[in-house]
């Protein structure tokens, strides 16, 4: 019933997250509905994968620079803390952190959890790039902030027990956000409190 080119546009529009083929109709007739908006966000999205990418330092997203490398603003404020990093397993918990005020240092984003049942395992994690960033940044301190979740505390433990070997201390954000919950959800205030009360991680049990 609708026409091949708007049926496509449906079908690219409801692989979004959290939208639905009704949603991603109605989103498609919007536009065709609305040139102008259609035609700024076309352009926009056209310019999105060569000018957006992931930050070279932490993993997390990052705008084009002059030279054409892609170093986000965090990791170029020298402001910030260099030996303090915050290892985070999403971008959306880096920006929840980060809305908390509460990191004066930078970040790494793991890009994903430990997770035997999917088959992810310790290989599967960036480490040797986590460990290349500690060295090289001379870092002291480790906060991990994975969610408290199964995958995240096995995460926690894993990169405490590698960190450790290269005598750093290893820190873990406070309970506070709750078990199985996801930091993104989290208020400012927990997610700050989580921060400052964060406690040392012990790899022997
Ligand atoms: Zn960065």
């Amino acid at each position: 019933m609708l026409p091949d080119k708007l049926r496509r546009l449906v079908q690219l529009l409801a692989r979004l997250p959290g939208v639905g083929e009704k949603t991603a109709q109605r989103f498609a007739l919007f536009l065709v509905q609305q040139g102008d908006y259609a035609t700024a966000l076309g352009s926009e999205l056209a310019l999105l994968a060569s000018s957006i990418g992931t930050c070279e330092r932490c993993r997390g997203v990052s705008e084009i620079d002059a030279e054409g490398r892609f170093i986000c603003h965090i990791c170029r404020d020298t402001r910030r803390d260099s030996h303090l990093l915050c290892v985070v397993a999403r971008i959306q918990d880096q920006i929840a952190i980060e809305r908390s005020g509460a990191m004066r240092g930078r970040y790494f984003v793991l890009g994903r959890l430990l997770s035997p049942l999917d088959g992810i395992g310790p290989t599967d994690l960036p480490l040797t790039s986590l460990g290349q960033r500690i060295a090289d940044e001379g870092v002291e301190e480790v906060i991990v902030a994975t969610p408290p979740s199964v995958d995240g505390e096995a995460t926690a433990l894993l990169l405490a027990q590698e960190i450790e070997k290269l005598g750093v201390l290893v820190s873990r954000i406070a309970s506070g956000v709750p078990h199985g919950g996801d930091l993104e959800f989290a208020d400012q205030v927990t997610l700050g409190r989580a921060i400052s009360q964060r406690r040392g991680i012990s790899t022997t049990r």
